[in-house]
């Protein structure tokens, strides 16, 4: 089978107004042949900018059947949404019961690794509740984001932190952790993500995912009583379920080993992965 080939961002200079860039193909498997789904209302959104399209539509590809969104947002669209950091998204936000929350993954995590603790890359550190969970275990953390209030913040509390995104980083095989924690949704291309993140890695190095799982009966009950907060999501460009996240990942290099309910988000998933 050919490799698929993907749609490339437009340069900065072709964003004008804020819009949604559409995916011309699967952005998974690069298929062209799109169904449209449903569409979301999603002015009322916490980070929902009267400049922004009012509404969602849903696709689903009719080869690998994954859902995602029409298109992903053009830079003015990320300048309008990403100016503010969600509330509880920022570094030491509810710490105490996020700690709580974190031990678990990184037990789990813990409980796989065969060296002793080493580096944890974590992407999209937000609140930084699992890099201050995985430093108590004895890792030494690197958190990148987006928000550079986040990366200042994180830095104050004496963590090293950077301003990037996951492809910026070129240090191959040097970590043994890394965590994607509620981030893949938020990619337009998650799959580039993952197979960097492969690069990254040392040779027995885990990886941690963890994303809304829309293959179960929690979220057919959300969306029974139209009440499923997923679908007027503006931050989420996927939707996905665990078979077409383990397809993924098996794709981009990991053989996937444990399979957890988060207790984080609704309908969440928590997935660890060993190198394949
Ligand atoms: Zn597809």
């Amino acid at each position: 089978m050919a490799a698929p080939t993907w749609t490339t961002p437009p340069a900065p200079e072709a964003d004008i107004e804020p819009a949604r860039i559409a995916y011309v193909s699967c952005p998974l498997c690069g298929d062209a042949a799109i169904l449209d789904l449903r569409e979301a209302d999603c002015t009322r959104h916490i980070l929902y900018q009267p400049a922004l399209p009012p509404t969602i539509s849903w696709c689903r590809c009719h080869r690998c059947g994954h859902v995602f969104a029409e298109g992903y947002f053009n830079r003015a669209a990320e300048a309008l949404v990403f100016a503010a950091a969600p509330p509880g998204q920022q570094p030491g936000d509810d710490v105490e019961r996020q700690r709580a929350l974190w031990a678990e993954v990184v037990e789990r995590v813990t409980a796989r690794v065969e060296d002793a603790p080493g580096r944890w890359l974590d992407v999209g550190f937000g609140n930084a509740a699992l890099i201050f969970t995985a430093a108590e275990w004895g890792y030494r953390p690197l958190g990148i984001d987006l928000r550079p209030s986040n990366v200042a913040k994180l830095r104050s509390l004496g963590f090293e932190a950077r301003c990037c995104d996951i492809l910026e980083l070129q240090e191959r095989s040097a970590f043994q952790v890394v965590s994607l924690a509620d981030v893949l949704e938020h990619l337009a291309f998650p799959r580039r993500a993952l197979e960097h993140a492969a690069t990254l890695l040392a040779p027995r190095g885990l990886l941690f995912v963890s994303t809304p799982n829309m293959d179960t009966a929690v979220w057919r009950a959300l969306d029974e009583q139209q009440a499923n907060p997923y679908w007027g999501e503006l931050e989420h460009y996927h939707c996905f379920s665990r078979p077409r996240l383990y397809a993924l990942l098996r794709e981009c290099g990991f053989e996937p080993l444990h399979y957890a309910v988060s207790p984080r988000y609704r309908c969440g998933m928590d997935v660890i992965a060993g190198k394949s």
